[in-house]
């Protein structure tokens, strides 16, 4: 398995991305692009069934060819997975397929990466009611302080979403954040991870090499084996 070297900026969540110097990424790979994980220095996989793909006639060649996949060594989360009130298919087979993933990630003890839109309700409902032990990641995050809250009390780590996280207004909640929750990403869009991080760090008053420690402590931490406890915003 790949892991991120001391100074390397993560990029937690990719899509098509290229291995460069001093960038470990996340290639989120999806079940419906039938593409497997190759073994690339700087790059870990994940592997899940995005809800925008799915539908009534693939949920079951799915699940099972994610049901192996997700055993291979280097793919290290399953997602991303979860939720899209605007766009997929029925509430009922995404709440299922989600569930199911969710038991796959139990059983073989990998955290999960979440696509969430609109679909909060669903989600703390599915957590409440299967209590996982494996942590949580919602990436793409662009809420406000009551609903970071909400999923970090319930132990979720948040990837803020690129375009969000660049805006001046977004300062206000990064400072609130628990910075042992937080990932930054790209989503694969044409930005540079490091602009992000530039960002980021001036908006919390600490410097890149501080932001990076950070980050690859809660990657290894998020990707270890111990549950996270609950955590609150900053007053
Ligand atoms: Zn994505």
């Amino acid at each position: 398995m790949q892991q991120p070297q001391p100074g390397d900026y993560i990029d937690i969540h990719v899509h098509g991305g290229k291995p460069a110097p001093g960038i470990f990424i996340l290639e989120s790979l999806m079940a419906h692009e039938e593409k497997l994980p190759t073994d690339n220095p700087g790059v870990a996989y994940t592997f899940g069934i995005h809800p925008w793909f799915l539908n009534e006639d693939n949920h079951e060649k799915h699940i099972l060819s994610l049901d192996q996949i997700v055993r291979l060594p280097s793919i290290i989360a399953i997602g991303e997975a979860g939720f899209d009130r605007l766009r997929g298919p029925s509430a009922v087979l995404q709440r299922q397929t989600f569930e199911e993933q969710v038991m796959i990630s139990e059983e073989i003890k990998k955290p999960v990466i979440i696509h969430c839109v609109r679909g909060w309700d669903e989600l703390l409902s599915v957590q409440k009611r299967l209590r996982p032990k494996m942590s949580w990641l919602v990436h793409g995050f662009r809420g406000n302080t009551v609903l970071a809250n909400q999923l970090l009390s319930k132990g979720m780590y948040l990837s803020l979403w690129f375009e969000f996280v660049m805006r001046p207004e977004s300062a206000g909640l990064l400072r609130a954040l628990p910075l042992d929750r937080i990932f930054l990403e790209t989503d694969g869009a044409d930005i540079d991870i490091k602009h992000i991080y530039d960002k980021v760090a001036t908006d919390l008053s600490i410097t890149v090499d501080q932001l990076k420690k950070i980050i690859i402590r809660n990657f290894n931490t998020f990707f270890g084996m111990e549950p996270p406890a609950a955590a609150r915003l900053s007053p």
